[in-house]
């Protein structure tokens, strides 16, 4: 961006551009979504047509940037605040950088000064029709090097393929990996029964499971192994259910159910049985043997009645609390519920979120992803050092309040306003 276009955007603008931003690219739903070989591809012709050790297509949230799709790194999302592509966002429009020892934004980064190595970057804004910038695509390279018009242009060719691949997505109805129900089909089906469930007052719950430690599965045996240990997971999760419970996948390794006319015990019997066949799957790979445990959260429809995002949520918020009493467990939503009180609906958004604590001295950002009148889920890069309390500001929707987490993974809290 030029030092007059910086100037004649005011910060309310700015803010809401970038709300608009989140807006498009949570409408897509692909963050945390499954690996996917079409991405894989293009991150491999990245690094063939111009010689460079690292590709990337990756998607930028509130607080990170996640990768869709990587070569030649070996982590798979970093703070938003520590990636060269938020000046893309920023810009909205290319930014090569043929030596970063050169430049005054990167020269100090630990990218280029630690053992990465980091000279050459590319980064292409990824465009929707809206020309909201909602990621990018990189060619990152160990050695400094001209990037000129043509060059530009072949990476502007492949952002758009690119988008319509994301777009082509949007239509998928199963994950070709484990033939489970794509995100937005599971949405779709899982909107319907629950309109049912209200209609007829009938039982209905949601379970979400989550393999534990499975990027240690793909460290130890590769991703080729790991993307079998996914089949066998749904699989066995498959077999273990009835024909009309809905399934889905969520995540890399994180799977959604729907059970209709399953009250809250019946869908913690559920979850008990498919934790069990879990921990006795075996998978054989070679002369391996991998065996994987996941944990659980179960929430059920009450009578007072939820739509899915909000029984998503607490089956989410239950799962967390999983991760956190040790893994390889069932939690409900309802014994959450004992240590805090909330009752209310949730929308999915995706926010800037900002959390404040010690007397406001220390700020992490954050991503709001879902939103009640008395509660919120918050993905953060690392929640480990945060305090059990903090100050939470929303700013596109006015809120400023104390919190409370009732649940977290390594990334994902759980907090109930006070
Ligand atoms: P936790 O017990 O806290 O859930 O730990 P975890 O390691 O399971 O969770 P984390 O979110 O750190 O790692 C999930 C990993 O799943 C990282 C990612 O590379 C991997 N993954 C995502 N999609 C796929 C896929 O389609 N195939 C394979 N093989 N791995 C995938
Ligand atoms: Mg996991
Ligand atoms: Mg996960």
């Amino acid at each position: 961006m030029t030092a007059t276009r910086i100037l004649e955007q005011t910060p309310a603008m700015t803010l809401q551009r970038e709300a608009d931003r989140l807006a498009a690219l949570q409408e897509l739903d692909l963050l945390d979504s499954p690996r996917d070989e079409g991405f894989d591809r293009i991150v491999r012709l990245i690094q063939q047509i111009f010689d460079v050790e690292i590709g990337i297509v990756s998607l930028i949230d509130a607080h990170r940037q996640w990768y869709k799709a990587c070569d030649g790194l070996s982590f798979g999302e970093i703070p938003r605040d520590a990636s060269f592509c938020r000046y893309v966002v920023a810009a909205e429009e290319a930014i090569i950088v043929p030596d970063a020892t050169l430049d005054e934004r990167f020269a100090d980064h630990p990218a280029v000064t630690g053992d990465l190595h980091v000279r050459f970057y590319a980064g292409i804004p990824m465009k929707t029709k809206a020309g909201h910038v909602i990621g990018t695509l990189c060619a990152v390279g160990k050695r400094p090097r001209a990037f000129g018009i043509r060059e530009t242009g072949i990476m502007q060719e492949l952002a758009g393929v690119v988008m319509e691949r994301i777009e082509l997505l949007q239509t998928a109805s199963t994950d070709s990996l484990t033939e489970a129900l794509t995100r937005r089909a599971f949405k779709t089906e899982a909107d319907q029964m629950v309109t049912l469930a209200q209609r007829h007052a009938h039982a209905l719950s949601c379970i979400v499971l989550d393999i534990d430690h499975f990027k240690s599965i793909n460290d130890t045996y590769g991703h080729a192994a790991g993307d079998i240990v996914l089949k066998a997971v749904s699989a066995t999760c498959k077999h273990t259910l009835r024909a009309t419970d809905l399934f889905g996948r969520f995540g890399g390794e994180e799977f959604v159910v729907v059970l209709p006319y399953v009250d809250m015990d019946g869908a913690m019997a559920t979850a008990e049985r498919l934790r069990k066949a879990l921990e006795g799957l075996t998978v054989d790979i070679g002369d391996k043997t991998i065996s994987v445990t996941a944990s659980f959260g179960v929430a059920s429809r009450s009578l007072t009645g939820k739509d899915i995002e909000t029984l998503l949520a607490q089956a989410d918020a239950a799962m967390y609390r999983a991760k956190q009493e040790g893994r390889n467990q069932c939690r409900s939503w309802s014994a959450l519920q004992k240590d805090a009180v909330t009752g209310g609906e949730r929308k999915r958004v995706l926010r800037t979120g900002f959390i404040l604590f010690d007397d406001r001295r220390n700020l992490v950002n954050c991503s709001v992803k879902s939103l009640g009148s008395d509660s919120a889920g918050l993905v953060v890069s690392d929640a480990s050092d945060l305090p059990e309390e903090f100050l939470l500001q929303i700013p596109a929707d006015g809120i400023e309040t104390t919190c409370r987490v009732i649940a977290h993974d390594g990334h994902n809290l759980e907090v109930v306003f006070q």
